[in-house]
């Protein structure tokens, strides 16, 4: 027998977009329904952020002991040994960091009152969907529907993923580190993940169809992440396409279409970016206004029908975890009665390569016609703090751009190992319209490599004390 529910609100989708709007909205006494058909976290936390940064985190650990042991040990830090890596229990490990968070996202849900239903939900009209679940199907008929589904990669027809062809999912889960490891796609998933297996000792070949890396950034700002790929033996080839692949490894033609070559292969880790997932849940049903690919949304997270919210990397760009979260709390406060609109000023973004790149608003190339601006620039390698923890030799630095009439800061970014953590300081400086002289206004804590942002601000205004 179908069991009915009824619940003032409907989130389809467990990620960080709608287990958020779900705790948000039990918070405020909503009767609730989240969906969820894989485990509660989505993409971010069970395949995608924490689990890469995991990844990331224990190869730099592997990394530095490798170093230690070779001649070149640093610090006066030197093994006897070469370190062994025991890659099954790191996945074990990034696994219970998983496990341990997914759990954590179930009690507070239960915390907040939330009905969660385990299975994959079909939607039969706008308002109704069934959900097949292990003890029979369950219908749930809502007021609101919050619709929350994300994002899956992006297959390439000619590499189909399946047996060494891999997609992060995979990649994150890998029996063995690759001796080999072609990565096609050098954005943020590929050059993240292509990183942490060149630390793990994978011989890693990068293949960007742009001419360069990361092509959302400027090239100042991804010059230090490409030094460090040359200086740690990964080859990178731009301009270049995959075309397939053989016995040996990744077919592709080099940049011009010049020539084809073979790059050898154990693995072949395709990121060439992420759709959204729209098929297979009924979205045909709900007659849903679309935007391109992706559910098209309001300033409100609106749709086009009436009570059915969206959110997410459903909607659009940026796919991002913290961007879902921001418009799940969102779309939960107007259902329950209050105002709100999804204006950011800026959405800081930050990709966790070797060294890290921070960057929120504008880049200096992105200035509009007929603003004057002014860029203050400081060096890691000015910063105390920066040198004696190895961040400041790799050509990192903060740079902050400000419209100069006014010195009101349009945009600021950083490249340099650590610096991921001033994606905060660097949000609210956009959100509260900073000017530069309220950076230089704030006594930064020394020794931190925050002083580099004060410095940068100082030196935007023509007097930098340590350059
Ligand atoms: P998702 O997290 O994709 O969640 C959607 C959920 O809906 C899934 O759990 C799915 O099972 C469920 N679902 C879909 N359809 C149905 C249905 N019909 N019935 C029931 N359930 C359904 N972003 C960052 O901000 N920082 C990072 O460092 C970062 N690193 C990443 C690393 C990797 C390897 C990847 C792949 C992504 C990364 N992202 C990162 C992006 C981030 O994961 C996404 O932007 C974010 O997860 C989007 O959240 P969401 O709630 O929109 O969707
Ligand atoms: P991406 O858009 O960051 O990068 C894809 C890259 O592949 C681009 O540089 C593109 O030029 C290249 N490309 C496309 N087609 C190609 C082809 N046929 N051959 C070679 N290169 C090709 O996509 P992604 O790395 O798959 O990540 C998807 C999304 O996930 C990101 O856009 C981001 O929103 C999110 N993400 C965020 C983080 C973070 O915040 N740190 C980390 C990982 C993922």
């Amino acid at each position: 027998m179908t069991q009915i529910l009824r619940p003032k609100v409907l989130i389809v989708g467990g990620g960080p977009g709608g287990y958020v709007a779900a705790i948000r909205a039990g918070q405020l006494g909503l009767d609730t329904v989240l969906v969820e058909s894989g485990r509660l976290g989505g993409t971010c936390l069970t395949r995608g952020c924490i689990p890469s940064k995991a990844l990331i985190h224990a190869a730099g650990l592997y990394e530095e002991a490798v170093l230690a042991s070779a001649r070149t040990g640093r610090f006066g830090i030197h093994l006897s040994q070469a370190p062994s890596l025991r890659f099954e229990e790191t996945i074990d490990w990034k696994d219970a960091i998983v496990d341990r968070l997914s759990g954590g996202v179930g009690g507070l849900l239960r915390k907040a009152k939330v009905k969660v239903v385990v299975g994959w939900a079909t939607f039969t009209d706008a308002k109704t969907c069934t959900v097949d679940t292990t003890e029979g199907p369950v219908t749930v008929q809502a007021d609101h529907v919050i619709l929350a589904t994300g994002s899956t990669a992006v297959e390439l027809p000619f590499l189909p993923f399946g047996d060494r062809v891999v997609s992060s999912t995979e990649a994150l889960a890998l029996p063995e580190v690759p001796a080999t490891l072609a990565v096609v796609g050098g954005g943020y998933i590929g050059l993240e993940l292509g990183i942490a297996f060149a630390k793990l000792g994978s011989k890693v070949t990068i293949v960007e169809a742009m001419d360069r890396l990361l092509p959302l950034y400027d090239a100042q700002l991804t010059a230090p992440v490409s030094r460090w790929l040359e200086k740690h033996g990964v080859t990178v080839h731009l301009g270049a396409r995959a075309l397939g692949q053989d016995h040996e490894g990744l077919l592709i033609q080099t940049a011009g279409g010049k020539s084809q070559l073979v790059v050898p292969a154990e693995r072949i880790l395709v990121t060439v970016g992420r759709k959204p997932q729209i098929g297979g849940w009924g979205l045909e049903q709900m007659a849903l206004a679309m935007d391109g690919r992706f559910v098209k949304v309001d300033d409100r997270c609106a749709t086009s029908t009436t009570n059915v919210w969206a959110i997410g990397d459903l909607v659009g760009e940026p796919m991002l975890a913290h961007k879902a979260s921001a418009q799940g709390e969102m779309v939960a406060e107007i259902i329950a009665g209050r105002r709100r609109r999804f204006d950011p000023a800026a959405i800081a973004a930050v990709c966790f390569t070797e060294p890290e790149i921070v960057s929120v608003g504008l880049l200096p190339e992105q200035a509009p016609e007929g603003v004057e601006t002014i860029v203050g620039q400081f060096p890691f390698q000015a910063n105390g703090r920066a040198l004696s923890m190895q961040a400041g030799d790799d050509g990192g630095f903060v740079r902050i751009l400000a419209r100069k009439s006014d010195h009101r800061i349009l945009g600021v970014q950083a490249v340099g190992r650590h610096c991921s953590e001033f994606a905060g300081e660097f949000a609210t400086l956009m959100e509260m319209g900073a000017v530069l002289e309220d950076v230089a206004g704030v006594i930064h804590v020394h020794p931190t490599l925050g002083e580099a942002i004060h410095e940068s601000a100082l030196k935007a205004l023509g007097h930098a004390i340590h350059i």
